[in-house]
């Protein structure tokens, strides 16, 4: 049975939170993961996407993922937790992990993107670099800034 139509989804919804004891799963507004708690954050799950979106959280869990010191240290983090969604979904839920693959491919281009954005230097627009946790600085014109954290996995999407 490919988990694609809404009963699939919801099922394995259920079976997801059954086969994670460890982990508290609570309706919120947005996909996050918090590592204090144990706790991942998510919208009722009513498509496929959000299902991915799902298992990808239980990725952080399962790799025991906390708070991160760098945004290369959270981009490889977040493309951790799609490897293991990716291999966890494909071998115990059965859903067509082309898809997932490109959902995967969506989120950590939305990533790379954002990390990108906030890298470049408000004065002069050459990338900075990270001398310490969202703290920015440019080699051009020397002007500092502070980024803003990450809050929740589910970034906006931008289109390539
Ligand atoms: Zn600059
Ligand atoms: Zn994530």
């Amino acid at each position: 049975m490919a988990a694609t139509t809404m009963q699939s989804i919801s099922l394995t919804t259920k079976q997801i939170i059954i086969d994670y004891p460890g982990i508290n799963f609570v309706i919120g507004d947005v996909f996050r993961w918090s590592s204090e708690s144990q706790t991942v954050t998510h919208p009722a799950i009513d498509n496929i996407e959000q299902l991915y979106q799902l298992l990808h959280e239980v990725g952080h869990a399962q790799l025991d993922h906390k708070d991160y010191s760098s945004g290369a240290e959270l981009l490889r983090m977040e493309r951790d937790a799609w490897a293991y969604a990716t291999s966890v979904l494909v071998s115990n839920y059965q859903i067509p992990d082309s898809e997932l693959r490109q959902s995967a491919d969506d989120a950590l281009y939305s990533y790379q993107n954002w990390l990108h954005q906030r890298s470049l230097c408000p004065s002069c627009g050459a990338v900075g670099i990270e001398k310490s946790k969202n703290n920015f600085h440019c080699l051009v014109c020397s002007q500092s800034w502070k980024a803003n954290d990450a809050r929740s996995c589910q970034l906006k999407r931008y289109k390539k």
